[in-house]
């Protein structure tokens, strides 16, 4: 095959204990999905699961025991930190049912869905879609993959990050509204999943703002830390 220009490389990230990379596929994310952060955020109850998605090479990928950096993003004053625990799609499919879901899990990461909240905010006003909010360059940060068998029990797992070293989000992934089988059920009923995709799952309360020059350490139990400095 010839191109008229180079081709986009393949984006992956690392996996724990293995030599190959995970090539990624798609990004999907869930909003609201977590009681406390949907109170947050100005809604209550359990609604149905919604999803929207950044593109693959909107991943920051940091190695283990590297601090990764993103650059401050244009048009924002109100760039928004979100940890959340990535879910890594091994086998793909359609109308998985929740009790199968966990079988077409690869293994998961810790990742953070950054979001410019003002510009968010100002589309969801309007009615119009949240793409120049969460879809823009460099707004997933994500860490190795661990592998479902050696990852402990994720659904039980503490989640947290931390500001230059001050707590401003801290859960645990039980709290999850729609728990990881359930969204994998509703999200394969809309999309046909494949390997390679990932899914962000939601970030519990305590959404805030980063400025340039922050740190932040993010940390599931059984899936390490995700260190990330903005640029
Ligand atoms: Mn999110």
């Amino acid at each position: 095959m010839l191109y008229l220009f180079e081709p986009t490389p393949v984006v992956s990230v690392p996996v724990v204990g293995h030599a190959e990379h995970y090539p990624v596929h798609r990004i999907y994310c869930v909003g609201r999905n977590y009681e406390e952060h949907a109170k947050e955020m100005g809604f209550t109850g359990r609604e149905p699961p919604f999803f929207f998605m950044k593109p693959a090479d909107s991943l920051v990928v940091v190695n283990a025991g590297e601090t990764g950096h993103m650059p401050y993003p244009s048009l924002t004053q109100n760039l928004h930190h979100e940890i959340e625990l990535v879910v890594a799609i091994g086998k793909g499919g359609k109308n998985i049912q929740a009790a199968d879901a966990l079988s077409h899990i690869y293994g998961y990461a810790v990742g953070l869905d950054m979001t410019r909240r003002d510009l968010q905010n100002e589309m969801k006003k309007q009615g119009r879609p949240w793409c120049i909010g969460k879809a823009f360059d460099h707004s997933a940060p994500i860490g190795p993959i661990t592998p479902a068998a050696q990852a402990g029990d994720v659904a039980n797992a503490e989640i947290f990050v931390q500001v230059n070293g001050q707590d401003r989000q801290r859960s645990n992934v039980s709290q999850l509204i729609w728990n990881i089988s359930e969204t994998i059920e509703h999200l394969s009923a809309a999309w046909e999943l494949q390997p390679g995709d990932l899914i962000y799952t939601g970030t519990p309360a305590g959404v805030g703002a980063v400025v340039s020059g922050d740190t932040m350490l993010g940390a599931i139990a059984g899936l390490g830390e995700l260190l990330v400095q903005v640029a």
